[in-house]
């Protein structure tokens, strides 16, 4: 049988509201369909619209064609390096995420795993609003460079 348990995004989260109850979209680990109001979905979707970076080049993005959504939120390990860009689209504003995957360039894209959704938030949450002084002290005026 396979180990089951909510992410710990929905867990600090909990519900929040009235309705139907959350599923986390990793609870085995690897993103599933059956989600609603998975927090670190939510979070990657919020992710996709920031401006983080000084470049926009390094920024994530969102698209909207008709009810349609797609975005892609460049994926940082803890060292600064790209480790992919993860892949998502919805319908509407609503709570579930059809489709996550991660691309990488010589890579065959992958659903996304929980390990990979927690080394992107994590690090986007690290330097949320603080990385332009973080570059400015310790990595000069650069954007963080892709791993091979
Ligand atoms: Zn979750």
């Amino acid at each position: 049988m396979q180990e089951t348990a909510d992410c710990k995004y929905c867990r600090e989260r909990g519900k929040t509201w009235n309705g139907a109850d959350p599923k986390c979209g990793f609870a085995t680990g690897t993103f599933t369909a059956e989600n609603w109001c998975c927090a670190a979905l939510s979070e990657l979707r919020e992710i996709a619209e920031e401006q983080v970076f000084p470049s926009d080049d390094y920024n994530g993005k969102r698209w909207r064609v008709n009810d349609v959504s797609f975005a892609i939120v460049p994926a940082f390990n803890a060292d600064d390096d790209l480790f992919g860009y993860i892949a998502l689209s919805w319908y509407k504003d609503r709570g579930k995420c059809g489709q996550a995957y991660i691309f990488y360039d010589d890579d065959t894209p992958k659903p996304l795993t929980l390990k990979q959704v927690e080394m992107a938030i994590d690090y986007y949450r690290a330097v949320r609003g603080n990385y332009k002084q973080i570059i400015s002290d310790a990595l000069g005026p650069t954007p963080p460079a892709a791993s091979k």
